[in-house]
């Protein structure tokens, strides 16, 4: 059985990878072994992380029914010379599994002689309804509406709270990893508090094909984390239980460019080429005018102007069809997967954009410049 300490049961990795856990070579820019630089050991708990080495916790937080106990997966990536702490997490939603993968990715991509601080990997969150393909917790509870948790509510405010103290307040900076729900699909796209330069500049860094300014939601990650003064931002990208290659190697590429940009690692280590992201302030969705069968014609990643048709809504053999209008000028940031409709289901999200043509260019950029075969990693294919 395992044990019961806070700071997990399995001891910390060697302080050299093995070659099988070692990522793609890099260049190395470490400065000095560990104990020759000065660099401090990362301490977790019980457990000292050598730099450049790589510690594989666990963070206990309950037992099921069966008295088995759970915790979450943790990895921390300690580089050779100071910098910056960050967290990267993922499946907060349990169902929002894309995460994993990126984060999976990342791990192989860094390589921890040549990271400038310390990178907490936590690719699933909320273990439960990972395990049960959902959302929720097993209380329908959302985990990330529960924050900053207590250590005797509900389970819900109880994980949270625990991922509260554990990573978040160790940390200086995070992404959080979400995708759209069942049978939606979010265009990649980053989720940034409104009026924060700095994040914005960070938000812009990471090359995704949409930034997103969105309002923190009460007891959310985000919101605890900002008031700690802890930097964060949101990636959604893709589908709930489903990996897509864009969504992975958007996330991805993202997540080293914002690293590069807080001086972790170099530039020449990231995959693909940056681009600037459309940058939107408003949104909307699009609404089923009537139940039926919705047919678009557009989907995420299209850029549409005021007035153009994106798709109907019609019975099931296609008549009485409702024309779906584009009300605004913008790129389709998400849309539903799911064509059996409720009249007021949202079928398509709409981000404005101002300037179209750029934002057109820019789209060509992003996805040319991340499914290129000459990117193709044979590890790395869905
Ligand atoms: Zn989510």
């Amino acid at each position: 059985m395992r044990s019961t300490d806070e700071a997990g049961a399995q001891p910390a990795a060697p302080s050299i990878p093995s070659p099988q856990n070692q990522a793609p070579a890099l260049p190395s820019t470490a400065t000095g072994d560990a104990g020759t630089s000065g660099h401090p050991a990362f301490v977790f708990g019980k457990h000292r992380i050598t730099p450049a080495s790589e510690g594989v916790l666990d963070l206990p937080v309950a037992s099921l029914s069966t008295g088995t106990p759970v915790s979450i997966p943790l990895r921390v990536l300690h580089g050779s010379r100071p910098g910056p702490t960050m967290f990267v997490s993922a499946a907060i939603h349990g169902d929002e599994i894309i995460g994993a993968e990126i984060i999976r990715r990342l791990r192989r991509r860094l390589n921890r002689r040549a990271i400038a601080g310390t990178v907490l990997l936590v690719p699933v969150v909320n273990v439960f309804g990972f395990l049960n393909h959902e959302r929720t917790m097993p209380d329908r509870r959302d985990l990330n509406r529960s924050f900053p948790g207590s250590g005797r509510g509900s389970l819900a405010t109880q994980v949270a709270n625990t991922f509260y103290r554990k990573i978040i307040k160790r940390c200086s900076f995070g992404i959080d990893i979400h995708s759209a729900a069942a049978h939606r699909y979010n265009l990649p796209q980053i989720r940034v508090a409104a009026g924060d330069p700095h994040l914005l500049e960070l938000a812009m860094a990471f090359g995704a094909p949409a930034v997103v300014e969105a309002s923190l939601r009460p007891g959310s990650m985000r919101a605890i984390a900002q008031q700690q003064g802890v930097d964060m931002l949101l990636l959604e990208a893709g589908e709930a239980l489903r990996f897509d290659e864009f969504s992975i190697r958007v996330g991805l590429a993202g997540i080293m460019r914002v690293m590069a940009k807080l001086g972790m690692i170099e530039d020449a280590d990231i995959p693909g080429t940056a681009a600037v992201p459309a940058h939107t302030t408003r949104s909307l969705w699009l609404r089923a005018p009537v139940g039926g069968i919705a047919r678009l014609t557009r989907l995420s990643g299209a850029l549409i102007r005021k007035g153009d048709r994106l798709g109907t809504v019609g019975d099931i053999l296609g008549e009485h069809a409702h024309a779906l209008l584009s009300p605004i000028d913008g790129i389709v940031i998400g849309h539903t997967n799911l064509p059996v409709v409720n009249q007021g289901d949202a079928l398509l999200h709409i981000a404005e954009v101002l300037q179209i043509d750029s934002a057109e260019q820019r789209m060509d950029s992003i996805t040319g410049a991340l499914l290129s075969s000459d990117l193709l990693d044979e590890d790395e294919v869905v």
